[in-house]
């Protein structure tokens, strides 16, 4: 029971008006930070891969690197498969133990968008495994995903309605503005769109592409509805960042139990602010 679904952290949230942190990870490394940061901040936390990372990382090294830091930390941990578009990959993996799958269709017209995810969350719930998917479609670039910005679609209302009704999902990432990556300009989101979602719906609704969005934004996306917060690339940035930097000041550096450590301290000061930014800590 190390792994659970995040359903039941999702719809907490939901009640409790903050929101779940969902933290992309890597390798051993960037799963310690995200669940020693939780631990200590008493946090739900949801670790995503994308279908990249798990080819990287392995699938059961994953599992396994997760589910040892459930027992260690004495928390449930929701190990997330991040935009993954092929049915029969979720299905080996949910195989393989993970709780909790987003099968991104948004690529696809309405119709088979909705048929793909129907078919993964009947499988999918026969196993516990809760399920988000897309409707709208976010811009920029995320691992393998590149979305240009004149593909990017933002989710309708009243499609939205459509979708859940006819999927059964158990929560909906919508597009308001936000893209994966970094922004070029300050993001414009349109909060006015995410308010009349969140009052025609009911599911739990997920932010995408939070990197990079100031945090007074997030924090409106909450309130107005939004129950879980995806943050992947400034993890990243903070990470590689703080590792070239110490290169730079020891280029004889060659011990990885060193060199990693400054970016696993600068990941973990950002995993802590998208924390407070969630309005999670102490919600365990
Ligand atoms: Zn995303």
């Amino acid at each position: 029971m190390f792994l659970v679904s995040s359903r039941e952290m999702l719809h907490k949230a939901q009640l409790g008006g903050y929101a779940v942190p969902a933290f992309n990870i890597h390798n051993l490394e960037t799963a310690q930070v995200v669940v020693e940061t939780a631990a200590e901040m008493q946090t739900p936390v949801i670790l995503a891969g994308t279908p990249g990372t798990f080819s990287y990382a392995g699938t059961d090294y994953l599992i396994g690197i997760c589910k040892e830091a459930a027992k260690r930390y004495h928390m449930p941990i929701a190990l997330h498969l991040d935009h993954h578009e092929s049915y029969s990959d979720i299905q080996k993996k949910v195989e393989a133990g993970i709780k909790s799958a987003m099968i991104d269709g948004s690529h696809l017209s309405f119709d088979k968008n909705i048929d793909l995810v129907r078919k993964v969350v009947q499988f999918c719930h026969r196993w516990d495994c809760s399920v988000e998917a897309e409707l709208g479609r976010l811009g920029g670039q995320e691992d393998d995903l590149i979305v240009d910005e004149k593909d990017a679609m933002y989710t309708d209302p009243d499609a939205a309605v459509e979708f859940i009704k006819a999927t059964g999902i158990d929560s909906l990432a919508i597009a308001i503005g936000t893209a994966h990556g970094l922004y070029k300009e300050k993001p414009c989101l349109d909060f006015d769109r995410l308010g009349i979602i969140r009052g025609k719906t009911d599911v739990p609704l997920v932010l995408h592409g939070a990197s990079d969005v100031p945090d007074e934004d997030v924090r409106r996306c909450i309130e107005l509805g939004i129950t879980k917060v995806n943050v992947a690339t400034e993890l990243k940035i903070a990470f590689s960042d703080a590792v070239k930097s110490y290169f730079i000041e020891n280029p004889g550096a060659n011990d990885p139990r060193h060199y990693i450590i400054p970016g696993k301290e600068a990941m973990k000061k950002v995993v802590q602010d998208k924390i407070r930014v969630c309005g999670s800590e102490g919600k365990l």
